[in-house]
């Protein structure tokens, strides 16, 4: 079990090697990881895994149920979401099953209701009902006047996107998987029997190749001679506002969606807070994760719509990610048999729930590009820490702080994390490459003061673990 974060690559050829480590490529690598025997990497540019979309999206579990019926996405979102539910409860992935109203709020939203009813019924999805505007509003008493009905989709969920990335790679990892981080892939060529992928860190050899880039799966796929497809950014700016707004609203509250995407949504988080928005922006800039003041105020007016009483609650924090969207209303998935290689692009606004179906997927291209594959073993389970607040976090475990005070201690105090918690994630099989990915496997600094009172502190304890080797 390796975690590389510098030096060049191992001298060895890997059976498959899979290229970015987001919550698609960690889950492709774990779902590979399974079949013993083969010799696996998992390189990524960045200096930790789940850098990229994956830490950036509205952390919704989908059922699917406005998909486009028969597309690719349909089927693995739906198998994703099954697949992901059962991992979460063994793995400890909070996840909160709070359902969803899809509202309309004009008599052309209304009339889309039954549209969208008989879509999810084709997309399998058999549990949505309409709602008159009594019970919209005895279900949502917060909600802004004139919703004249919804949707019902008591099957959606919220769920850590965080922790789902770090819970398949750390399973990865354990399982065998080089996890090579820092290592940016430049160009692929080729020797025979091997791909040749020259990374930042020299040349790694690999005789199998998944493509999970993400936003710049299309590079990569060019990089093989392919130009099937575009990525074009597609920003998603979001609010999150404070834990005190969290009792305004119960349910994720859809909007009817448009061609653009989604829309505007509110959703309670499983860190207690409430999320607005995202926006649908195309954008040319692969890194263009930054938020407007354009943006936010599109954002601020449609939430005034939906619960005028969130936008006099603080705002904790703003931010924007980037959905991978290509010209096709579907993934982008394929095999090359010739060159042994899958690639996994156009994973735009689903890819978080869709991982695991996807990594299913992805494994069963790759043996049929002539990849000999063993039967699957259960490899050992992993228990993540609980950022969730619908479960207990140990300052409030008298058991665990008898046993070991650090759980008592706490350094961040709006989110509540303990000494205990930020000293076991520098010591984790994948520990963080920063501050801010120290952020995403406890919550210190992620609270209303963003760090302001104890980002010394956690700064310290960060930089303590990263001399001692473990950060
Ligand atoms: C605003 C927004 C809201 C969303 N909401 C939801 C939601 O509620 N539910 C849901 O299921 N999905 C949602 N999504 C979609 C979901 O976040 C994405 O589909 C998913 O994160 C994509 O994961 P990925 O692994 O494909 O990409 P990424 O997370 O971007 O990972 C790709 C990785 O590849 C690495 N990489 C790129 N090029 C190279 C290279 N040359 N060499 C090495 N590494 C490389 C990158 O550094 C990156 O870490 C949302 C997305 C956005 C933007």
């Amino acid at each position: 079990m390796a975690v590389v974060r510098r030096g060049a690559p191992p001298d060895v050829t890997y059976d498959v090697t899979v290229i970015g480590a987001g919550v698609v490529g960690t889950a492709v690598a774990r779902e590979l990881a399974r079949h013993p025997g083969l010799r696996i990497a998992l390189v990524e540019a960045a200096d930790d895994v789940g850098e990229g979309t994956s830490k950036a999206n509205t952390a919704i579990l989908h059922t699917g149920f406005d998909a486009v019926p028969g597309s690719l996405e349909s089927r693995l979102v739906r198998e994703g979401q099954a697949r992901l539910a059962v991992y979460a409860a063994e793995s400890g992935i909070p996840v909160e099953p709070v359902g969803a109203l899809l509202v309309a709020w004009d008599d052309e939203q209304l009339a889309a209701l039954p549209q969208l009813l008989a879509k999810a019924e084709r997309n399998g999805y058999h549990a949505a009902r309409l709602l008159g505007p009594a019970e919209v509003r005895a279900r949502e008493p917060h909600l802004g006047p004139g919703a004249l009905g919804a949707l019902d989709v008591p099957g959606e969920s919220i769920i850590c996107p965080w922790t789902t990335t770090l819970a398949y790679a750390t399973q990865a990892v354990r399982a065998g998987v080089d996890l090579l981080l820092n290592c940016r892939v430049g160009r692929v060529s080729s020797s025979g029997e091997a791909h040749l992928l020259t990374t930042g860190r020299g040349t790694l050899r690999t005789r199998y190749l998944v493509n999970a880039a993400g936003l710049h799966a299309d590079t990569v796929d060019r990089l093989l001679g392919h130009d099937a497809f575009t990525v074009t950014p597609r920003r998603g700016q979001l609010i999150v506002y404070d834990k005190l707004a969290r009792d305004l609203v119960r349910h994720i509250l859809l909007p009817v969606p448009t061609a653009l995407g989604k829309g505007v949504l509110v959703a309670p988080t499983v860190h207690g807070n409430v999320l607005l928005g995202p926006t649908a922006e195309e954008v040319d800039d692969k890194s263009a994760t930054g938020t407007t003041a354009e943006g936010i105020a599109a954002l601020r007016e449609k939430g005034h719509r939906i619960l005028p009483e969130l936008l006099d609650e603080e705002v904790t924090a703003v931010y924007a990610g980037l959905r991978a969207a290509t010209d096709q209303d579907d993934y982008r998935i394929s095999a090359h048999k010739e060159q042994r290689y899958v690639t996994v692009g156009g994973i735009r606004s689903t890819g978080l729930t869709a991982s695991m179906a996807i990594a299913a997927h992805v494994t069963e291209l790759l043996a049929g590009t002539g990849l000999d594959l063993s039967a699957p073993r259960d490899v050992e389970p992993v228990r993540m820490p609980n950022l969730g607040e619908a479960f207990p976090r140990p300052y409030r475990r008298a058991d665990l702080i008898a046993a070991d005070p650090a759980y008592g201690e706490i350094v961040c105090h709006c989110e509540r994390v303990t000494r205990g918690e930020i000293r076991d994630a520098l010591a984790a099989t994948i520990p963080p490459g920063s501050p801010e990915g120290l952020r995403r496997r406890t919550r210190a600094r992620n609270g209303r003061c963003q760090g302001f009172y104890c980002g010394a502190q956690v700064r310290e304890l960060y930089e303590r673990g990263a001399e001692m080797g473990t950060g």
